[in-house]
């Protein structure tokens, strides 16, 4: 039989909370165990996910048309069947409190000689190692995100952005986490709409439907229905969130067919559904420290809906892939990354993020091999998987031009004043992505380094696969490939290959090559 094994370290292994573990008589105080963010299985052995989708609530109304049950302690306690709808409302709250830290670097735990030089490196900083990340662990094959931050702090928010400010020259990518130091507390009431019911409680409460039909909660005067349950905990403003707790399956359904339109071809759509799970597992652990919740429903974590955005297509794309995730040959699991269209080439991870080349994340063709003469490969119609089908015809080539006023506005976003002469390419990428380029015209030249940076700073280009023309009156024309930084899956692409007959594993071997399809569950 197999048998999963889950374990959660991460910051809550150093922090005074993980020492506090109840008894097993003892009631599970929720709260807390919200904000350790264990991971715990459905039946199914699917890992489930805390997702929170509304916060800084005073009043929210939680429904189910035959009735909705309270769990006080979670799924280990009482369960009181309620009212068909309950309404919450706070009546107390006090915040928590949180402290930062910046991290100077970040290290895979995976890497131990790493983690040692890096520790022996920066041990004059005065840093302190801070680990992160969850592992899941099934016989031989581990799922492990966790990583150590080598940090400066406890600091104020604003003390971090100063270290941060100092320290950004010699640690390029350097990044503030926060960690909570005191969990909020507060009291809430559940009532039916007529008081008939009430239930006062600190904390916490699950809520889960009482019957088959599922729950929904009522906000901004609509409501959105979900599957799982529902737990209403404090923030650590002192108010209330909402969280949706539901197996990763359930969730990868709910927001698949904002990744790929449903009308995909079904290969792609597997292929497409693999990847999500693979990032959804990446990012679980890593973000969202001080919440009692893995992911947010905001765009910043991956918009999500409930059941409101299902279609049955991308649906049976998450079934048909059901626990499937890739990993490189050392068993650890692929950072799966995507982008709407590569252009005709892939880029390598190193060149948009930094960090260290990752054997699965090498940018390769994504059809007949770059003309390394950018000017005649922009001459010639794409001949790349990405252009295939119609629509992504328009994502893998485009033009647009800015007007000398257009780019004034968005270059003193980057603190460049003046009048543009000239836009120079410094580096270029394996894809012909501009990694550096330097901006003529000021008071001293200015160089940009990033794909992100330059395309942001050029008013939001596509991507920064491109050549310029000057145009008269200071205008310049941009001709380009691609949409995103192409690193990993290309969506276009994977709908190309899909309708030319290629199946979901043959179309993740290409984008991460070496890697492992497994089943984890
Ligand atoms: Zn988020
Ligand atoms: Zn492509």
């Amino acid at each position: 039989m197999r048998k999963i094994l889950l374990t959660l370290v991460g910051l809550l292994a150093l922090s005074p909370l993980a020492s506090a573990t109840a008894a097993a008589d003892e009631p599970v105080d929720l709260l807390k165990t919200l904000y350790q963010k264990r991971f715990t299985l459905d039946h199914t052995g699917a890992p489930l996910v805390l997702i929170g989708v509304a916060s800084g609530l005073d009043a929210v109304e939680i429904s189910s048309p035959e009735g909705v049950d309270l769990l006080p302690n979670g799924t280990s306690g009482v369960r009181i069947s309620g009212p068909k709808t309950v309404k919450i409302t706070r009546t107390s709250g006090t915040p928590g409190r949180v402290q930062y830290y910046l991290a100077l670097e970040a290290v895979p735990l995976s890497d131990p000689d790493l983690v040692a030089k890096t520790r022996v490196r920066l041990a004059p900083r005065g840093v302190t190692a801070r680990e992160q990340g969850y592992v899941i662990s099934m016989g031989p094959r581990m799922l492990d995100t966790r990583r150590v931050l080598f940090s400066l702090g406890p600091y104020t928010a604003p003390q971090a952005s100063e270290a941060m400010a100092r320290e950004r020259a010699a640690f390029p990518h350097a990044f503030v986490h926060a960690e909570f130091a005191t969990l909020p507390s507060g009291t809430f009431v559940a009532a039916s709409g007529d008081n008939a019911f009430r239930v006062t409680q600190t904390g916490a409460m699950a809520f889960e439907p009482t019957a088959k039909s599922p729950l929904a909660y009522h906000l901004d005067g609509k409501a959105h229905r979900v599957d799982g349950r529902l737990i209403i905990i404090f923030g650590m403003d002192g108010r209330l969130i909402l969280v949706n707790e539901l197996s990763i399956e359930k969730y990868l359904e709910g927001i698949l067919p904002s990744e790929m339109f449903p009308s995909a071809p079904a290969e792609a759509l597997k292929a497409q559904a693999v990847a999500a799970r693979g990032q959804v597992l990446a990012k679980m652990g890593q973000r969202h420290n001080t919440d009692p919740f893995h992911l947010c429903s905001k765009v910043h974590c991956q918009a999500y809906d409930g059941l409101e955005k299902g279609d049955p297509r991308t649906d049976l794309a998450v079934r048909q892939t059901a626990g499937q995730v890739l990993f490189d040959a050392a068993g650890f699991p692929a950072d799966t990354v995507y982008s709407s269209s590569c252009g005709g080439h892939g880029e390598h991870n190193e060149n948009v993020w930094g960090g260290k080349p990752n054997p699965l994340l090498r940018g390769r063709p994504d059809g007949p091999p770059l003309d390394k003469d950018l000017s005649r490969f922009f001459r010639q119609p794409s001949r790349s998987f990405c252009a295939r089908l119609p629509g992504g015809a328009g994502a893998s080539r485009w033009k647009v031009v800015r007007t000398a006023t257009e780019l004034q506005q968005s270059l003193a976003t980057v603190g460049f004043s003046g009048k543009v002469t000239d836009l120079v390419p410094r580096r270029r990428g394996v894809s012909g992505r501009i990694l550096e380029l330097e901006i003529r015209g000021g008071a001293k030249p200015l160089v940009l380094s990033g794909e992100l940076v330059i395309r942001r700073a050029l008013g939001g280009l596509r991507s920064s696969l491109f050549v310029h023309k000057k145009l008269k009156d200071g205008a310049f024309e941009f001709t380009g490939a691609g949409f995103g930084h192409g690193v990993g899956l290309c969506q276009w692409g994977a709908m190309g290959r899909a309708s030319g007959g290629q199946k979901a594993p043959e179309i993740l071997r290409h984008y991460y090559p070496g890697s492992l399809l497994q089943k984890l569950y």
